[in-house]
């Protein structure tokens, strides 16, 4: 969301931590392999509130807790890669920026 338009919001900092990527739920590393080296959280996807959660949160959070679907990641996409593809894609860099706003 963009608050640089909002009476009384001032942009105070911005903090890019780089293309990691962990689930906004149970904090899972997106791009954790396993002994052969296979990615061990696969697909994902993001909810009405604009988070990005693991497989298995994704499906709780939907089934158990009724959250209205924004996106289903691909399957045969590790977690992390899938994250980082959304990320370009909204916001035209991987990195995950957090900007950071002081309110009158
Ligand atoms: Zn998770």
């Amino acid at each position: 969301m963009d608050f640089d338009n909002f009476k009384g919001v001032h942009f105070a900092e911005e903090i890019n931590g780089g293309d990691c990527v962990l689930c906004d739920s149970c904090n899972a590393d997106g791009d954790e392999v396993d002994s052969e080296g296979n990615p061990v959280y696969m697909g994902g996807g993001s909810v009405s509130d604009g988070t990005a959660y693991c497989q298995a949160c994704f499906d709780r959070s939907v089934k158990e807790y009724g959250a209205k679907v924004l996106e289903i990641y691909d399957p045969a996409k590790s977690f992390g890669d899938n994250v980082r593809s959304a990320r370009l894609r909204d916001t035209g860099t991987s990195d995950c920026v957090i900007r950071i706003y002081t309110f009158d």
